[in-house]
């Protein structure tokens, strides 16, 4: 029982760890690595550090280290299987169960997902029919909601009361709990979630019903929206409302409109923007995007994304890179949400949507809209701002561009409005994370060892496990030449050797002149070899052949030296210590 061995790998090999350890992290490209604060210690310069080709973390403050399976593991409390099952659904990947488990679990999302079906059936019946709905089919029609829209959002209405739905689906307290329907209360009885609200059912993007969102009506109770909570069926950061009626749009249209709430989709659509899906009351999310990119290269954001606050841009920048996704704003006049704007100036909900702009350009704009420009200070100040903004942006090129469109515009030269000029340095300045340092005392046994991990097609056949001296190294790179891969040797490693080859993993790869740094590594064991030697030729006299092979050795050694010469040597030498480790034992 459990996920087929090959499903692992599946799903290690479709997976990018990047992408999910900067869920968590912010992550900042070093090398060939990724570095970031580590989120299992506290600390103020990086030590986390990733490689995403090769799937590895390794933490050089805290020692924590793994793979994507490990980082989801830990960062949200899964065990082995359920981070499996995790990554499977990210990567879009159906997992084999080697028996009945996935048949299970099938019939128990089928069970749940019918009961919401019903659910939402009979709250929209009720919201169509029912006396007590009378005041939110009222208030429905004074937002210009027709009975069109209510039947093509399946709008709904929960009714005041206790348990009036629990009670007419004849609802378990499991079921009930595991679609968030329903609760038991204080009193141990079964009660409805939604009481008195006004429902907007959510589907996935296959089009099944998973949660719900209630809205109150003016002057009812409680906070103005609630949505479902997590449950069995419904992830926050998965889901977004309207994907599953809006894809067929979002493909035609090139991109896809994000905003916040349900009544913005329904505005969008309204205003004829059908391309339009909705977060419900979370942060977009890299999975978000993740997912609307397979439906879409332009992700437009019809929300006050600046809000976000400090680190929305560098989330922005980073998804665009990673996903190859353009993201966009759309500028909607101070304080309007789609929804209000919908209503009051559909043509303009539109043109903002059409006239929506790069995520740089908006926060440009909105800077110069607002910014003094009156005298020499006030535009310096405004150029620094701008310098901070243009300087968050990854790509020179785009730096540039902007500086020189900007700097038009506040009558300064554009260099005053690039990285490293003027008295305000936008770039952030990061310390050197602490696995650049630790490099300085990197031997030249590591060295290898780092080539034998990052690069093992182009040492294998140069390196030999007599090279190595140090216990700990010597078992690193006997697991990395006995297994299949990198994880296999992790898996199968003690405790120091797998942190060594993990550490190893996340540093830059060591050196590209993979030539040169054999060369050393069998120098110098030729030259230990070689000490020994010579003790022994004192210790015992010196007869011919021992003589003989000093003098070879010494000559060897210089031919590792030069490399025109070094090629061979390395080969020659290698196998005359090989054989000689194999003589000794
Ligand atoms: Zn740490």
């Amino acid at each position: 029982m459990g996920i087929a061995a090959d499903d692992i790998d599946r799903v290690r090999a479709a997976t990018d760890l990047v992408a999910v350890a900067s869920e968590h992290v912010a992550l900042r490209r070093s090398g060939t690595r990724w570095v970031g604060l580590c989120p299992f210690h506290t600390e103020r310069t990086p030590s986390f550090s990733v490689n995403g080709e090769l799937g590895f973390w390794y933490c050089f403050g805290c020692q924590r280290k793994g793979d994507a399976i490990t980082f989801v593991r830990e960062t949200q409390q899964l065990d082995f299987v359920a981070a499996v099952e995790w990554l499977a659904r990210r990567a879009g990947i159906e997992l084999c169960w080697d028996n009945s488990r996935e048949a299970t679990q099938h019939r128990r999302r089928s069970r749940l997902v019918e009961t919401m079906a019903r659910a939402v059936a009979w709250y929209h019946e009720r919201l169509l029919t029912a006396p007590d709905a009378a005041a939110a089919r009222g208030y429905l029609r004074s937002r210009g909601y027709d009975g069109e829209v209510v039947r093509r959002f399946q709008l709904g209405w929960a009714p005041e009361g206790w348990d009036q739905l629990c009670r007419a689906l004849s609802l378990s307290p499991g079921v009930a709990a595991d679609t968030g329907l329903g609760f038991v209360n204080a009193r141990n009885r079964l009660q409805d979630s939604f009481r008195g609200r006004l429902l907007f059912p959510i589907f996935d993007a296959r089009g099944d019903p998973v949660a719900l969102g209630g809205r109150v009506l003016p002057g009812g109770e409680g906070p103005k929206y609630k949505n479902s909570t997590a449950s069995a069926l419904y992830d926050k950061g998965e889901v977004l409302y309207g994907l599953n009626w809006a894809k067929g749009a979002i493909v035609d249209a090139g991109q896809v409109v994000v905003c916040e709430g349900y009544t913005d989709v329904i505005g969008l659509v309204g205003a004829g923007v059908p391309e339009a899906v909705a977060t419900c009351g979370t942060a977009l999310s890299e999975r978000h995007v993740a997912l609307l990119r397979r439906f879409a290269p332009r992700i437009v954001l019809a929300f006050d994304a600046d809000e976000a606050g400090q680190g929305a841009a560098e989330r922005v920048y980073g998804w665009e890179r990673r996903y190859e996704v353009d993201v966009a704003v759309a500028a909607l006049p101070g304080g309007t949400d789609p929804a209000e704007l919908a209503r009051t100036d559909p043509e303009r909900l539109r043109r903002a949507v059409a006239d929506a702009v790069p995520f740089l350009s908006f926060r440009l704009e909105r800077l110069l809209a607002t910014a003094p420009l009156a005298s020499v200070e006030a535009r310096a100040r405004t150029a620094q701002a701008a310098a901070r903004l243009i300087g968050e942006h990854p790509n020179q090129i785009v730096r540039e561009d902007y500086a020189s469109q900007v700097a038009v515009r506040l009558g300064v030269r554009p260099e005053h409005l690039l990285a490293g000029q003027g008295g305000d340095r936008p770039r952030r300045t990061l310390a050197r994370p602490a696995a650049s340092r630790s490099r300085r005392a990197e031997t030249t046994s590591l060295l290898a060892l780092g080539l034998a991990v990052h690069q093992p097609a182009a040492v294998a056949h140069l390196l030999h496990e007599v090279l190595f001296v140090k216990p700990v190294e010597r078992a690193a790179y006997r697991a990395l030449a006995s297994a299949a891969t990198l994880h296999d040797a992790v898996a199968e490693a003690e405790p120091e050797v797998a942190e060594l080859l993990l550490r190893l993993a996340v540093d830059e790869v060591a050196d590209p002149h993979a030539e040169a740094v054999v060369g050393r590594l069998v120098d110098e064991a030729a030259c230990r070899v070689l000490a020994d030697l010579e003790v022994d030729a004192q210790a015992i006299g010196q007869p011919f052949d021992e003589a003989q092979r000093i003098g070879w050795l010494k000559l060897q050694v210089e031919n590792l030296r030069d490399d025109t010469t070094r090629g061979p040597a390395v080969e020659q030498v290698l196998e005359f210590l090989v054989e000689r480790d194999g003589r000794q034992r």
